[in-house]
């Protein structure tokens, strides 16, 4: 395994460099998607040093007045809480949740395996006709906004789902938002959000010690700058500095679509119909980290029942769609959702204690247009800080006397980002836009859909194949089946024309 920058890991790293002592996740934080996955379960990490833990509750929005919509570990617990807030929806909640208990798990294995999932889309087709058919179907594809408003009447459930769906870069009105803020709560409900103990380094560190234990080697500082190919086939890969490196079997290319389609491979080896198709590659939405040392934990006005270690800070679903509008304008939107990872909440040892690694992300748009200038701008280092300051009095509305409790900050704006992962390209988390027109088999372009492509022995295992961002292992794991089954079949053959010879 070849990665360039100098710790592998890529998105799922953490680190002490805000100040010693408190653990940052540099990048990612919580893997409910991993908890769900059929991949990460079965590669049994608890075995190479991996220990999941969670939050007194997965997710919670403060509301106005001092109130919560909170996720609790159990679904009446939950249900208990939506309703005191709006009577109906706690019962609301539990159908949504039985709904989720019938299908969740077909769905999530359809979602996390290879296109077109037969057997886990067998099984669903099946279960859909007594679950209510097409209405089913139809609820489903609604944009979260309105799933929202058609199951329950007070804020806090649309809230939970709207801020989950929020997430990925779907307009609150699109259709496809329903089904991401649904999925992201339920699992929620049902698996938690769970983090590794430690910092989110501690995943990857399993992982390395899993795969090396299989005899696999890392060399890290190594730059692929170019995929070797031999009549239309792969044949290994060149580093940087020149370096061959040959592959007797695949190249899995863990980059984006862009970085490998018209980069690694130039466009001479590829069909002109995918460099066509490639012009209309969408990215999603940039993205401004933001960490804190805080010499205590956040000082919640009114604090929770039971505290959530994600925590969403968006004041309406209104607000949510209006920032999604404004980041598809080229705005930073003003009160777009803040997500906050109380991670010492979660896991004390995170900081020394009753202290606090705070980690925060939003989006932001690629690129800012502004007023009087014929090109629009990349969120720059300034820009970004200026954006942090904004989410910090963002968190002094709900809890006044945050600010005093800092003892360091770094913002990692788009460029940072970017620098310090190049998948994370104007600090997009998802390897390409999540919205409908770009999923499934139009992922990351129509055409491809899987992660073969053009050129033989040649996969793409990242973020920019089906089914996209996220810590799942979904994209490498559906790379390197499909790599092995064609080499199989390979060799197969080879045998055959032998004997035949
Ligand atoms: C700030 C942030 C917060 C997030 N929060 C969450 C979260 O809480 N939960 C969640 O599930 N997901 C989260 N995500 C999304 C998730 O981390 C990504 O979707 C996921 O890591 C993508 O995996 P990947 O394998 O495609 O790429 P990456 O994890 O980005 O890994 C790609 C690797 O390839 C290396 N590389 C790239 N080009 C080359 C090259 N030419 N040569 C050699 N090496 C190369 C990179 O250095 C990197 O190590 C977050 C992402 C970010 C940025």
């Amino acid at each position: 395994m070849l990665e360039a920058q100098d710790v592998p890991g890529g998105a799922v790293k953490s680190d002490e460099s805000v100040r010693p002592g408190w653990v940052h996740d540099t990048f990612s934080s919580f893997y409910p998607l991993a908890a769900a996955s059929p991949t990460i379960q079965s590669l049994g990490l608890e075995r190479f040093g991996l220990e999941w833990v969670k939050a007194e509750a997965s997710v919670g929005h403060p509301l106005a007045g001092g109130r919560w919509a909170v996720v609790h570990p159990q679904a009446e617990d939950t249900a208990a809480a939506l309703d005191r807030l709006h009577p109906g929806d706690g019962e609301a909640w539990l159908r949504a949740c039985s709904l989720w208990d019938r299908v969740g798990e077909d769905l999530v294995n359809a979602l996390l395996t290879p296109f077109p999932p037969v057997r886990a889309g067998v099984r669903l087709g099946a279960k859909v006709p007594s679950l209510g058919g097409l209405a089913l179907a139809r609820d489903l594809l609604l944009p979260v906004r309105r799933l929202g408003d058609e199951w329950f009447g007070g804020e806090g459930p649309k809230l939970l789902l709207a801020g989950n769906a929020a997430h990925a870069d779907i307009a609150m009105d699109a259709p496809g938002s329903g089904l991401m803020g649904l999925l992201l709560a339920m699992l929620g409900q049902t698996h938690g959000f769970p983090v590794p103990r430690g910092g989110a380094g501690r995943l990857t560190a399993a992982l390395v010690s899993r795969f090396e234990s299989l005899g696999g080697e890392i060399r890290t500082g190594a730059h692929v700058e170019e995929v070797m190919i031999r009549s239309g086939r792969a044949v290994g890969v060149r580093l940087r500095d020149g370096e061959p490196i040959g592959a007797t079997r695949a190249v899995l290319a863990d980059v984006s679509a862009p970085a490998l389609f018209g980069g690694l491979v130039p466009w001479s080896e590829l069909p002109d119909r995918l460099r066509r198709r490639m012009g209309s590659f969408e990215w999603d939405a940039g993205t401004v980290k933001v960490d804190w040392a805080l010499n205590g934990r956040i000082p919640w006005a009114a604090a929770p029942e039971a505290m959530p270690g994600t925590v969403h800070l968006a004041d309406s679903v209104a607000d949510l769609a209006i920032a999604g509008a404004q980041i598809a304008a080229g705005r930073v939107p003003e009160r777009g959702l803040v997500i906050l990872g109380q991670m010492a909440a979660t896991d004390p040892t995170r900081a020394p204690e009753g202290g606090e690694s705070l980690w925060a992300y939003l989006h932001v748009p690629q690129r800012v247009s502004v007023p009087d200038q014929p090109h629009p701008e990349a969120v720059d280092e300034d820009r970004a800080e200026r954006v942090a300051d904004q989410v910090e009095s963002r968190i002094e509305e709900y809890a006044p006397g945050f600010r005093e409790r800092v003892l360091d900050r770094r913002v990692l704006g788009p460029a940072e980002l970017e620098r310090r992962n190049a998948n994370l390209v104007g600090g997009a988390v998802n390897g390409g836009t999540a919205a409908m027109h770009q999923q499934l088999f139009w992922r990351p372009v129509p055409g491809l859909g899987r992660s073969e492509t053009p050129i033989q022995g040649l996969y793409l295992a990242s973020a920019s194949a089906h089914p996209g961002g996220g810590v799942h292992g979904a994209c490498g794991s559906n790379a390197a089946r499909a790599a092995l089954a064609h080499d199989r079949l390979q060799r197969v053959t080879r045998r055959a024309r032998i004997s035949v010879g």
